[in-house]
């Protein structure tokens, strides 16, 4: 179990300098965030043992359960948050996450400042670009990302470093991908979270300098949690 994940983390490495590679970009200029959630202590724990420190979760509850424990062993883990932010968690989310990718709405970015100036610590923060408009789905329109961002900026207060989305399931990810770096240059934004287990490399094409994968080092989830 500790070496199959040692070695399906190893494997992901090197298909992340490969897409490097070919895409002229410098190695080590991608991120791998590692999603482990569904997966408990005894899964993530290997993958710590075999060097990875930049985890994803994307609720909020489940982290929370999970990872103070293991920082405790492991002080220099970087925790992301990638998952739909609710109003009464935001407070969980600014003590637990050193990066929150889902930053998607007015209240949520009003409640996120007002928690930086009570407890002091200022996660990383990226907008979520809901690039296919899906309804049912988290995150800004395209249309509206830039309002929204001079308002977190100017209104909030909050520095804003980049974008994220999650392409709908049954499309090419490729065109949401270009769209989400011809939002970020615009936008002047140095960093961008996309691409997943099946199209991490597409994303590296199109400048991710963050990826999140879980199935391809975990290996596939019992409990199917959909983004
Ligand atoms: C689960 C999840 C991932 C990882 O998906 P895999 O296909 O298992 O690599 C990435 N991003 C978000 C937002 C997720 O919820």
């Amino acid at each position: 179990m500790s070496a199959d994940a040692a070695r399906r983390l190893d494997d992901v490495h090197k298909r992340i300098a490969k897409a490097e590679a070919e895409a002229g970009r410098p190695a080590g200029s991608v991120t791998l965030v590692a999603v482990s959630k569904t997966f408990d202590v005894g899964a993530i724990t290997p993958v710590i043992a075999a060097g990875q420190r930049v985890f994803g979760e994307n609720r909020i509850q489940e982290a929370k359960a999970k990872w103070p424990a293991l920082r405790a062993a492991t002080p220099d883990v970087e925790l992301h948050l990638i998952g739909p932010m609710q109003s009464n968690k935001v407070k969980d989310a600014v003590a637990l996450f050193d990066v929150i990718h889902t930053v998607d709405r007015d209240k949520i970015a009003k409640l996120i400042a007002a928690e930086i100036n009570a407890q002091g610590r200022t996660p990383r923060l990226l907008v979520e670009v809901n690039t296919g408009a899906e309804p049912q789905k988290a995150g800004i329109l395209p249309q509206d990302a830039d309002d929204f961002i001079a308002r977190c900026r100017d209104v909030h207060g909050l520095a804003i470093d980049g974008l994220m989305c999650i392409p709908p399931f049954e499309d090419v990810a490729a065109p949401h991908f270009a769209l989400l770096q011809k939002t970020a240059d615009r936008l002047s934004l140095p960093v961008l979270s996309m691409g997943m287990s099946a199209d991490f490399e597409t994303a590296i094409q199109f400048g991710a300098t963050h990826v999140r994968v879980g199935t391809a080092i975990f290996g596939v989830r019992q409990h199917k949690v959909e983004p």
